[in-house]
């Protein structure tokens, strides 16, 4: 976790544009260190630490992919028909133990082992069989319709790499090879908390002026996911004290602390004053909208996220900005491609040029073509807004409104639905 020389966390201007932003916090971040021995199923989105290695070939023996008649290529006629004695029959996980001799045939199944002597799969589909008898017509190639051995997942090679994040198809991919454990990293532990002298907790009545501190809820949504192991610190108040505490709790415990609110203009000096004490910490006004400043920086041991604390600037500088910075503390490698796509927008949107916007945008399918539509209100604390919507509609800085019809770039939500 140590900062890469060279690289001081505050730059003259605290003016970024998004892809600065992102690219100044990946620049500086590492994978952290420590890993655990665990069986597949604990393995569900954790981080390989090690290539997982084929002790075997999968397929371990060449087999039929279709269901037919195993035969000699070289016993067919390249005109007309052929007619073969069928000897047997092979099963998936019952195999055929003889051999097929000049002018035999076996009846296999679909992933039966292909017999001995037998090099090409005819399928039944275009047989006749009577008799103890197959009859083939022309027109079939050599070797067709078999899967080799070892053509998944050839033996001794490298099944998945370190870095990727297991899901279901990797799971699978493991129980494959016979494997019933892995190694994997340690999960990243991320405290949070939330700031604001208006924040009521949930399951009490709203006193005057208070409102519901939701973004601790959305940020532990957004962890859980990422498979983080969470220090939910609660509701902190505007007091240097109890947030001074408050840092140097979470940085004696957490890889990372993650913060919502107190980073506005208004509120942030004594803030920065504060964490600067603790570690380097700079405060950037990023050209997006909705989410302008956030903090970034170190306190203690530990990164610091600092998110504006309008609830949906929470989920944007998240998406946009930590969830892939997490991703890569996680030690995942490459980091997933983002999931951007070009769709025709079917309604006009209005912008000023200048900021980034992150649009909350519905992908709609009209008569097969994607089409995307505005998700509702755009205000940055209007949540509902984020729960419709399936995508942000990202219009770049340099940009200014948006005709209906005219073509848009989409970020589909990948892990906040
Ligand atoms: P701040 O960034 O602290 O100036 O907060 C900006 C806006 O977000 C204010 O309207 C806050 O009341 C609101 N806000 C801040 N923190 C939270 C929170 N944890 N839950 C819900 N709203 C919040
Ligand atoms: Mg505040």
């Amino acid at each position: 976790m140590e900062q890469k020389p060279g690289s001081p966390i505050t730059r003259r201007s605290p003016n970024y544009t998004a892809a600065e932003a992102r690219q100044a916090i990946l620049d500086r971040l590492a994978p952290i260190g420590g890993w655990e021995r665990v069986d597949v199923r604990s393995a569900l989105g954790r981080v390989l630490a090690e290539d997982v290695i084929a002790p075997c070939n999968v397929p371990a023996h060449d087999n039929s992919a279709m269901d037919g008649y195993a035969v000699r290529f070289a016993d067919l006629a390249p005109q007309g028909e052929s007619t073969l004695a069928i000897v047997g029959t092979a099963f998936a996980g019952k195999p055929f133990s003889g051999m097929v001799g000049a002018g035999q045939a076996v009846r296999i199944m679909t992933g039966a082992p292909i017999p001995q002597g037998a090099d090409t799969i005819v399928v039944q589909e275009v047989t006749r069989a009577a008799d103890g008898k197959v009859v083939v017509p022309a027109g079939q190639r050599a070797g067709q319709n078999l899967r080799r051995a070892g053509e998944d997942l050839a033996l001794g090679g490298v099944a998945l790499p370190a870095g990727k994040r297991c899901g279901p198809a990797e799971l699978g991919l493991i129980a494959s090879l016979g494997i019933a454990e892995v190694v994997v990293r340690r999960r990243l532990r991320v405290a949070f908390f939330s700031t604001g002298d208006e924040l009521a907790s949930i399951g009490k009545p709203l006193a005057p002026g208070e409102v519901y501190d939701s973004n601790r809820y959305t940020l532990f949504g957004a962890l859980s996911r990422l498979g983080c192991d969470l220090i939910d610190m609660g509701v902190v108040r505007d007091d240097p004290p109890a947030l001074e505490a408050a840092f140097r709790d979470a940085s004696a415990s957490a890889d990372v602390i993650l913060t919502s609110g107190g980073v506005s203009v208004g509120e942030a000096d004594f803030i920065r004053e504060l964490v600067n004490r603790l570690g380097e910490v700079a405060f950037w006004k990023i050209d997006i909208k909705p989410g302008r400043p956030m903090a970034f920086g170190r306190v203690g041991d530990a990164w610091l996220f600092g998110l504006p604390g309008n609830p949906v600037a929470v989920l944007v500088t998240f998406y946009q900005f930590v969830q892939d910075a997490l991703q890569t503390l996680s030690g995942v490698s490459p980091l997933p491609e983002p999931a951007l796509i070009h769709v025709e927008c079917a309604e006009t949107i209005r912008k000023q040029p200048g900021r980034r916007e992150f649009v909350r945008g519905r992908l709609h399918l009209v008569d097969g073509r994607q089409t995307v539509r505005l998700a509702g209100a755009q205000g940055s604390g209007i949540l509902r807004s984020m729960s419709e919507a399936n995508c942000f509609i990202v219009l770049p800085e340099d940009r200014g409104d948006v005709q209906a019809g005219e073509s848009v770039q989409v970020q589909i939500f990948d892990g906040l639905v």
